[in-house]
């Protein structure tokens, strides 16, 4: 890292090496500061992502658009149904409705206990 001290040209190397210091920490304190910037942006991001993916999902399985027969709901629904990462109505790992991603026929289990099944065309 280049650190220029013209500005003090009467300071004693020690002094200078304090200041270069100084301008080190902020320096290194500034980018830490950005990464974290960058970091909770992302976050952001992730959550505005399920949110609306979740809001299509739910949209899609409410009016009926790809949406499994009934026989493959039920099996889903009774693999969530005892499923130990369920918490309450939502799927604990990826935190969807439970009643619609188990209804949306391209959907799958992100554990792999079932996957997803053609759209149901018999509606
Ligand atoms: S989708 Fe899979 S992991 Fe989630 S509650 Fe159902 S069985 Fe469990």
């Amino acid at each position: 890292m280049n650190v220029k001290l013209t500005y003090f040209p009467d300071l004693n190397d020690h002094s200078k090496a304090k200041i270069i210091k100084a301008r080190i920490g902020t320096i290194r304190k500034i980018r830490a500061d950005e990464q974290i910037k960058k970091m909770e942006i992302q976050k952001l991001a992730n959550k505005i992502r399920g949110v609306l993916t979740g809001a299509i999902g739910i949209t899609k399985s409410v009016s009926g658009i790809g949406v499994a027969c009934p026989n493959e709901i039920a099996s889903r629904l009774a693999i969530c149904e005892n499923c130990e990462i369920r918490e309450g109505k939502k799927c604990g790992s990826c935190g969807c409705y439970i009643e619609h991603k188990t209804r949306l026929a391209n959907e799958e289990c992100p554990k792999g206990y079932w996957g997803p099944v053609p759209i149901c065309e018999k509606r």
